[in-house]
């Protein structure tokens, strides 16, 4: 039996290697589609239906979480006009994790990590200290052992659809 762990997934694209990746590390993961960032709606199902592909590929569980906008809205509030990569995305990183520390205790999961760190705009030293003092918080960065370059060539094999902004609405311009 390998370690459980839940995965805070937040497309199908950054599944593919950070899967693989811990499969062949012995891990047991769990998907967790948590992404109340994503704007609009349509958008969020959308990347959930890709993530769908890539779990049936591995034969993997995949648990949605609840599209709470608002509630996330009203998280970052008064940080809308900060650039990307700046304190509205760190707080955006805080939301997702909480919500899957809160999930992994819930199904007694031990352990969960995140496939935001496999993204190679996202600095992942930036999602590890949104997450350092969560109970099971594993910092895995995905970005290592060429696992941005093996997403991009998985999504194309597997024809997922890849998305042009990060999520939010804020990140549209
Ligand atoms: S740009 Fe991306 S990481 Fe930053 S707040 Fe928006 S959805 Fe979150």
């Amino acid at each position: 039996m390998g370690k459980r762990i839940l995965v805070h997934v937040c497309c199908g694209p950054c599944a593919t290697s950070s899967i693989e990746r811990l499969l062949e590390e012995g891990y047991e993961p769990v998907l967790f589609f948590s992404n109340s960032n994503i704007f609009p709606n349509e958008e969020f199902l959308k990347r959930y239906e890709n993530l769908l592909i890539v779990a049936q590929h591995h034969n993997l569980e995949v648990i949605i979480d609840s599209w709470d906008h608002d509630q996330w809205l009203e998280w970052i509030q008064g940080l809308e006009n900060e650039p990307e990569h700046g304190a509205r995305c760190s707080r955006c990183f805080r939301f997702n994790l909480l919500r899957t520390e809160k999930k992994a205790k819930e199904l007694s999961i031990p352990l969960f990590c995140t496939t935001l760190t496999v993204s190679r705009f996202k600095k992942s030293a930036t999602i590890f200290a949104m997450g350092e003092d969560l109970e099971g918080f594993e910092p895995i960065d995905f970005k290592k052992k060429d696992g941005f370059t093996k997403s991009v060539k998985l999504a194309k094999e597997m024809n997922l659809y890849r998305q042009e902004y990060c999520g939010c609405e804020f990140s549209w311009r």
